[in-house]
């Protein structure tokens, strides 16, 4: 994809400070930290979302950030790290290559957990939480 800039990154007409590459993955300092250390780790190959990419390439990226999240841990002195992924354009995704965030987090920084995101715990009855785990099972049939 010629116009995607994490394509360009990893071909290098982007330049970048890549901290880890292997045959499939690709991994980077993002270049508007959300802390120092913020990294991104990406398949080299073009894919909008999680579901698009192949079982290879899916592998072989979980398999990259189980590389990088300790040593982000390990390079910035970290008690943690948050890892998450903006999955699709209403999910906040704004570069259309799928991509992890590693982020580095301290006791007491203070940013809390991902359900941060949410205004806490939604009311569904247990019925709905029986026809929602069939919907979810069968789309995976
Ligand atoms: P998203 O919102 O799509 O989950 O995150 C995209 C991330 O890519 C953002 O955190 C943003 O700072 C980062 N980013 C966007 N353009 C560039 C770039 O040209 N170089 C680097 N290193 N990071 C970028
Ligand atoms: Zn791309």
């Amino acid at each position: 994809m010629e116009d995607c800039i994490f394509c360009q990154i990893v071909a290098g007409d982007i330049p970048s400070r890549t901290v880890y590459e292997d045959e499939h993955a690709f991994a980077f300092l993002d270049v508007n930290p959300l802390a120092p250390g913020h990294t991104l780790v990406i398949p080299k190959s073009h894919h909008e979302t999680l579901g698009d990419l192949p079982a290879e390439e899916s592998a072989a990226l979980a398999a990259a950030v189980h590389e990088v999240a300790p040593a982000v841990e390990a390079g910035m002195d970290a008690d943690a790290t948050t890892v998450a992924c903006n999955n699709g354009e209403a999910a906040g995704q704004e570069v259309p290559h799928v991509h992890y965030h590693v982020v580095p987090r301290y006791e007491g920084d203070g940013y809390g957990p991902i359900h941060a995101l949410f205004d806490g715990p939604t009311d569904v009855s247990d019925d709905e939480l029986d026809d929602i785990a069939d919907d979810i099972g069968a789309a995976l049939d």
